[in-house]
């Protein structure tokens, strides 16, 4: 395997745009091609936009940065970060770098399992209807396999038949759910166009050795059978700042999590922590990020009570940090190989297969997090996140150029992060250098 590059970039965010690009393509993250590709993200030519969605006319762009310092099972990953709210990119490349100097992150992730769901109606008695699909499983298999044959080819494809049998939500007097769960491996690919076909492919089937009626059939974004965990252990002096000891941030990272896992209030903005992270690659590398959200949202609520997915505790001297989420990703499929952004910012991460790609993803959900919760537990969150939050106040105001970093830091001196403030110290700015 080539060496990696260290996702170590020390000064990369002093640098102007066309020197951090220089810097990639001296360090051989890019090409001479795909730095084409970085410059031209912003207009993509017609035709791809087109092939993308309906009625195109036009691209909203979102700014593309870089997480840094990340290491996950001691591989290092250059993190593509699509997103427009400040202080997330900094945020994840600091979480990373003290979890880096701790041995960095550890993950893993299972195979690619899915699930597709079909719903059967009017099928008489549940239990021989269960029965009856049970005993043609190998035929249910073989013909949900019939639709994708490269996938059996690539060692994937259709693997397991389940019946769920669920209590009516109208009570007593309506029939119960019957579903049916085809389980398939999609080995690189996302797998919901995969999923749908083989679902629209078997009930007919299902209807035929039931005497039953299917209406639904799509996967589930409910991907409990595909999750990615990550976790990292960063001893207490390693903690220590904003003059407080490591023990003194450490606790407020405790309570944070405590917070969160005893009140769903707060496990929402837990969670939204996570996903700033997790939103961004995901959209700077062309997955399905409506689903991953869905799918992550639905599993923090598993219990039947929702919850964070990450957890931190205190483990012999070391603050450890643990994240589990489903994780439905591609290497392939969807907007990957249309796009020509996804495709870059896949290879700036330098994951090779999708089970690597959603070890990274869980890493940067926990990074995210350990960020938040760190500064939530001790000096707030609005000290990094104003400073950050002050040049979009600036440009607001009216700020371009030089002006919009010195509209910031005036506007973070005076406490005062607020357009109107921002409209008079600029107008104070422009009276001095007025002829
Ligand atoms: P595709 O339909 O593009 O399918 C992936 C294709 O990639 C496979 O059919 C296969 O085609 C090919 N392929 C090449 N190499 C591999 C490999 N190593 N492993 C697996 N497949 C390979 O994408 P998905 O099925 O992943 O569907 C994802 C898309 O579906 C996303 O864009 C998503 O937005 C969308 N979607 C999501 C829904 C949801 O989440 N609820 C609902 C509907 C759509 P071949 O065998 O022919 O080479």
């Amino acid at each position: 395997m080539p060496d990696i590059p260290s996702s170590r970039l020390p000064g990369f965010h002093r640098l102007d745009v066309e020197a951090r690009w220089r810097e990639l393509a001296r360090r051989g993250d890019v090409s001479p091609e795909e730095l084409h590709v970085l410059r031209a993200l912003g207009s993509p030519s017609f035709d791809i936009l087109n092939q993308m969605i309906e009625n195109a006319v036009g691209v909203f762009a979102l700014p593309l940065g870089l997480g840094l310092n990340l290491t996950v099972n001691g591989r290092d990953h250059l993190v593509p970060m699509a997103v427009e709210e400040p202080s997330v990119v900094a945020a994840v490349s600091y979480a990373a770098k003290v979890v880096r100097h701790a041995g960095g992150f550890t993950a893993d992730a299972d195979a690619s399992m899915m699930i597709a769901q079909v719903q059967l109606t009017g099928y008489g008695s549940p239990e021989l209807a269960r029965e009856r699909l049970l005993a043609h499983r190998e035929q249910l298999l073989a013909l949900a396999n019939s639709f994708h044959p490269a996938l059996q080819r690539r060692g994937g494809g259709a693997r397991e038949v389940q019946v769920r049998i669920l209590p009516a939500p109208e009570g007593p007097q309506g029939e119960p759910l019957f579903i049916v769960h085809l389980l398939v491996d999609t080995q690189e690919a996302m797998g919901a166009n995969l999923l749908n076909t083989m679902a629209e492919g078997v009930a007919p089937l299902i209807e035929q050795l039931t005497g039953g009626r299917v209406y639904v059939r799509i996967l589930s974004n409910l991907a409990d059978q595909r999750l990615a965990r990550a976790s990292c252990r960063i001893p207490l002096a390693a903690l220590a700042d904003f003059d407080l000891p490591g023990e003194d941030i450490a606790e407020g990272i405790l309570q944070a999590s405590r917070f969160a896992e005893a009140d769903p209030y707060r496990a929402a903005t837990h969670n939204k922590g996570v996903m700033n992270g997790i939103d961004a690659v995901a959209i700077a590398t062309g997955q399905d990020w409506r689903a991953i959200e869905a799918g992550a949202h639905a599993y923090a609520c598993r219990t039947g009570r929702y919850g964070p997915l990450s957890r931190w505790t205190l483990e012999q001297g070391h603050l450890v940090g643990r994240i589990e989420l489903p994780l439905a990703l591609g290497m392939v499929g969807g907007p990957i190989k249309v796009h020509p952004g996804a495709q870059l910012g896949l290879k700036l991460l330098r994951v090779t297969t999708v089970r690597e790609l959603a070890m990274v993803f869980a890493s940067v959900g926990l990074a995210q997090n350990f960020a938040a919760v760190r500064a939530l537990g001790s000096v707030g969150i609005q000290k990094g996140h104003m400073a950050l939050h002050a040049r979009c106040v600036a440009v607001t105001a009216g700020a371009r150029g030089l002006d919009v970093e010195k509209v910031a830091r005036l506007l973070v001196e005076r406490g005062s992060v607020k357009v109107e403030t921002a409209r008079e110290i600029l107008a104070s700015c422009q009276a001095v250098t007025a002829p």
